[in-house]
C-alpha cells in the first residue's frame, strides 16, 4: 500500500490553500506537480554543476555531462529501450512528434503515401502530419472510434495498405482516458511495412512502458507529465530508422565536421540534439523517474485505478451528468458534461472551492466534434490524490449542479 500522507508531504505545492480551501489538484493530465527531489535536483544543478555539456574538459563540464547522460540511461531503463543512443532529448511530446514528421517525413513520405492517425489524437499528433501531407501530397486517414471511445480495429485494418507509411496513435487519450491496444496496432501496421509512432504523453505517468515488447518504431513523451520539469521530453526510436533519418535541426553538437563545402553529421543521439540542450531539466528528470520507480508503476496504476473507479461510481447519479469516454480499458481520466451547464462554468465554480479541473476541448477538437461537443470538464488523477479528495470533488460538483438548475 502507498503511504499517501508521506507521498503528499513530498509535494510542497499541495500544501497551499486556493480560494481559502485546501487545493485539490485534478489537472494532472495537463501537467503533474513536482516532488521535492525534482525541485532539489534543479537547485543542485545550478548551484554545483552548471556548465555546457559535451564540450568542456573542465570539472563542471564533466559533471554536467555525466548528469545529463545519466538521465539518458535512466530513461532508457524506464522505457526498456535497447540502448541509450536511441533516447533523444527534446522539449516534449510535441517536439518529438515534429522531429519525426520533419525528419522521417521529409525523407520517407512522398506523394500518394498515407499516414494513419486516430479520431482521439491530441492536436500535436494531428497537425504535424497534416502539414507534412500538405507539403508532400500525402494523404491523412483516420481510424474511427465507437461511442465508448474505443478504436474500431476492423476499420483500422481496412485503412491499411502498402500505401501506408506511418501510423501515429496515442497510447492513452488525454480527453477520454481510453488505453489503446498499441501492440495490436503495431502488429497490423508492420504487416504492411508501415512504421508506428506512439504518443505516450499520457501513458508514461501511469504505466510501465516497454518499447521493445510493444515493438514500436517511435515513442514520445513529456517529462512534465511524469512529475518532471517542463521543457524536457523524449523521443525513442528504433536504431535502423533513426540511423536512416536525416537531422532535424542544424547547428552545433549535431555535426562531426563542418566545412563550407560539406558537413558530416554526428552519431546518435547527438545527430538530433542541435544546440545547447535543456540540461538542468534533463538532470532533474532523472529524479522524477526515480520517484516513480521508488513507488512502483504497478502500485501507482492500482491507486489511480481505485480513484477512477470510486469517482466513476460516485458521479453516476449526479443529475444530468454524462461521462465522455467509457472505454473498457481506461486510465485515470474522468471527462464529463452536465446538461444545461457549460464546462467552463463547472470549472470556474469548482475553482472557487479550490478544486482544479480542466475544461474545454483538451487540444482534441476533432474528437469533440465526433461526440458533438465543444468541450468537457475533466478531472484527472495522479499518485498523490486521495479518495477523500474525490469525495470532496463529487460533493462540490453536486452542489454546483443543484445551484445552477
Ligand atoms: N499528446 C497528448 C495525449 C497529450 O495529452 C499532450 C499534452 O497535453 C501532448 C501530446 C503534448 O504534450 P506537450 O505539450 O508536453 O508537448
Amino acid at each position: 500500500m502507498l503511504d499517501l500522507e508521506k507521498i503528499r508531504a513530498e509535494f510542497p505545492i499541495l500544501q497551499q490553500k486556493i480560494q481559502g480551501k485546501p487545493l485539490i489538484y485534478f489537472d494532472n493530465a495537463a501537467t503533474s506537480q513536482k516532488p521535492r527531489q525534482v525541485l532539489d535536483a534543479l537547485q543542485q544543478y545550478y548551484t554545483s554543476m552548471n556548465a555546457n555539456v559535451h564540450r568542456g574538459i573542465h570539472t563542471l563540464a564533466e559533471r554536467a555531462t555525466a548528469a545529463f547522460e545519466e538521465t539518458r540511461e535512466a530513461v532508457r531503463a524506464f522505457i526498456n529501450a535497447p540502448s541509450a543512443e536511441q533516447v533523444i532529448f527534446t522539449r516534449g511530446t510535441t517536439e518529438s512528434i515534429n522531429l519525426v514528421a520533419g525528419s522521417f517525413g521529409r525523407k520517407f513520405i512522398g506523394p500518394g503515401d498515407e499516414i494513419i492517425v486516430t479520431t482521439m489524437e491530441h492536436h500535436s499528433n494531428i497537425v504535424p502530419w497534416q502539414m507534412l501531407c500538405e507539403e508532400k501530397g500525402a494523404v491523412l486517414k483516420v481510424i474511427p472510434i465507437n461511442d465508448a471511445g474505443e478504436l474500431l480495429l476492423d476499420e483500422y485494418e481496412k485503412l491499411l495498405s502498402e500505401r501506408t507509411k506511418l501510423v501515429a496513435v496515442v497510447h492513452v487519450s488525454n480527453a477520454l482516458g481510453s488505453v489503446n491496444p498499441v501492440a495490436e496496432v503495431v502488429r497490423l501496421a508492420h504487416q504492411v511495412g508501415a512504421r508506428v509512432l506512439v504518443d505516450g504523453a499520457q501513458a508514461a505517468p501511469h504505466y510501465q512502458i516497454d518499447v521493445q515488447a510493444l515493438d514500436v518504431d517511435f515513442y514520445a513523451f513529456s517529462g512534465h507529465k511524469v512529475y518532471g520539469p517542463t521543457g524536457i521530453g523524449i523521443l525513442y526510436g528504433k536504431l535502423d530508422v533513426l540511423e536512416a533519418m536525416p537531422p532535424y535541426l542544424g547547428g552545433g553538437e549535431m555535426i562531426k565536421e563542418v566545412t563550407f563545402a560539406k558537413t558530416t553529421y554526428n552519431e546518435l543521439p547527438y545527430k538530433f540534439e542541435a544546440g545547447t540542450p535543456n540540461i538542468a531539466d534533463a538532470v532533474a528528470l532523472k529524479e522524477a523517474l526515480a520517484f516513480v520507480n521508488q513507488l512502483g508503476q504497478n502500485q501507482i496504476a492500482a491507486h489511480e485505478n481505485a480513484l477512477l473507479a470510486h469517482a466513476t461510481q460516485a458521479v453516476a447519479d449526479v443529475p444530468g451528468l454524462r461521462l465522455v469516454g467509457t472505454a473498457q480499458h481506461k486510465a485515470s481520466v474522468l471527462s464529463f458534461v452536465v446538461d444545461g451547464l457549460s464546462a467552463l462554468d463547472i470549472g470556474m465554480l469548482l475553482d472557487a472551492q479550490g478544486i482544479a479541473v480542466r475544461t474545454g476541448n483538451h487540444c482534441a477538437m476533432p474528437l469533440m466534434q465526433r461526440f458533438g461537443l465543444t468541450g468537457t470538464a475533466r478531472a484527472s488523477f495522479a499518485v498523490y490524490n486521495t479518495l477523500e479528495e474525490v469525495d470532496s470533488f463529487v460533493a462540490q460538483l453536486r452542489r454546483v449542479v443543484k445551484m445552477m438548475n
